[in-house]
């Protein structure tokens, strides 16, 4: 076996373990405190490489296909946490200037949305979050595309 494809093993594994723990955590359904409790979901940044997503237990009393959609909305939270990880050099995501020297030069696109949407909001523009911007422009079809095989009705 040549070396390049242990290393991509060796990535796809990584890869593989981040989402299912990311999985798992969706279903650790605890500790929802009460001034959260308008939201639907939460994903955590990763502490220690955990990269938590939480569900508000109190609001799953809506249509499957909207549970769905909050799933996909922050398994995508946790997505982009997986690639700004994975060139951090530490177990958390400072935003320190070496980790977005390492952003810009391995994720271009994610570094100008940190920048435009963290650092230097647009004037008279209020984002949500430079994360929901990048969701906005380049994960639509993604988040279509998988609502599309839970659901095809
Ligand atoms: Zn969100």
């Amino acid at each position: 076996m040549k070396g390049i494809k242990i290393k991509n093993w060796k990535k796809y594994t990584f890869e593989f373990l981040s989402i299912f723990i990311a999985v798992i955590s969706a279903f650790a359904l605890n500790n929802w405190n009460e001034n959260r409790n308008n939201r639907n979901a939460e994903t955590t940044p990763p502490i220690n490489y955990l990269i938590k997503i939480e569900f508000n237990a109190n609001n799953l009393d809506r249509p499957k296909l909207s549970i769905a959609r909050t799933f996909i909305h922050e398994v995508i939270h946790a997505e982009i946490f997986r690639k700004l990880l994975s060139v951090a050099q530490h177990p958390s995501i400072q935003l320190n200037q070496n980790q977005i020297i390492q952003l810009r030069n391995n994720y271009p696109g994610f570094y100008d949305y940190y920048m435009k949407w963290k650092w230097a909001v647009p004037q008279g523009q209020s984002p949500s979050s430079a994360q929901h911007e990048a969701m906005a422009q380049h994960y639509r079809s993604t988040i279509v595309q998988a609502l599309r095989e839970y659901d095809s009705t």
